[in-house]
């Protein structure tokens, strides 16, 4: 299995279909955290649906942080947020935004802050690194090494800490987490990339890769797949 696929077939996930095939590949997302047994799979739908959203949320994030666009980075972090600057204690010198992150088969509602660099400049890229760092610290507590914010908080890095975990939710987020790693190291190639079919942002192992990768032990991209037999109906219907 390629870790570095996981966090887009996961992203993939919109819809009850697509859950049932993710879970069909790979087996239950998550885990009861006591006991390690599987959810059952009514109550692990709407888990896996927020799992997948959040994945998705923060690969479109490394995928804007290559161009270093801040316009992108708000856009993607207004979207998400559910109460903004809720959180004063942070102080003036910081920007704090509140989101709804998955914590586990949960939901909760989670205030990130940065410090501003320049007075009155919103430090959207600090608060994309915070973001990222913190969705995927939440479900690799017991892999290591975690993610943390570089010193300056513009990029991230791998921190040492914990044991060894079980749970394919946190196989996940430690490849989102090497996307992360990977991505600030090929910004040039723009590894990081939205699908040209659906739009899911993928790890592009290949520099010529336009589409999702494959599903595990399958050689073709579904997306390829799809976008091919459109441009051969086309063809056909302007032929006949
Ligand atoms: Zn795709």
């Amino acid at each position: 299995m390629n870790l570095i696929n996981l966090p887009n077939n996961l992203a993939q996930v919109q819809s009850p279909e697509t859950a049932a095939r993710f879970v069909e590949t790979y087996g239950p997302l998550l885990y009861h955290y006591e006991g390690g047994r599987p959810a059952p799979a009514t109550e692990a739908l709407r888990p896996l649906l927020a799992q997948a959203e959040a994945v998705r949320l923060a690969l479109r994030l490394l995928e804007a942080m290559q161009d270093d666009n801040d316009e992108r980075l708000a856009h993607l972090l207004n979207a998400a947020q559910v109460i903004r600057r809720d959180a004063p204690d942070f102080g003036p010198h910081s920007f704090a935004m509140s989101f709804l992150l998955p914590d586990g088969p949960l939901q909760t509602t989670v205030t990130l802050a940065a410090p501003y660099r320049t007075a009155g400049e919103i430090p959207w890229r600090e608060l994309a690194v915070t973001l990222v760092c913190t969705v995927a610290n939440q479900h690799t507590v017991q892999l290591y090494p975690g993610l943390v914010p570089s010193p300056g908080g513009l990029a991230l890095e791998r921190q040492v800490t914990g044991h060894v975990g079980l749970s394919l939710v946190q196989l996940v987020w430690y490849g989102v987490g090497e996307i992360a790693l990977r991505g600030q190291e090929n910004v040039k190639q723009r590894r990081i990339r939205l699908c040209e079919e659906c739009g899911t942002p993928f790890y592009a192992l290949d520099g010529r890769q336009r589409f999702c990768p494959p599903d595990p032990w399958t050689a073709e991209s579904r997306c390829a797949g799809r976008r091919m037999q459109r441009l051969i109906r086309a063809r056909r219907k302007k032929e006949g």
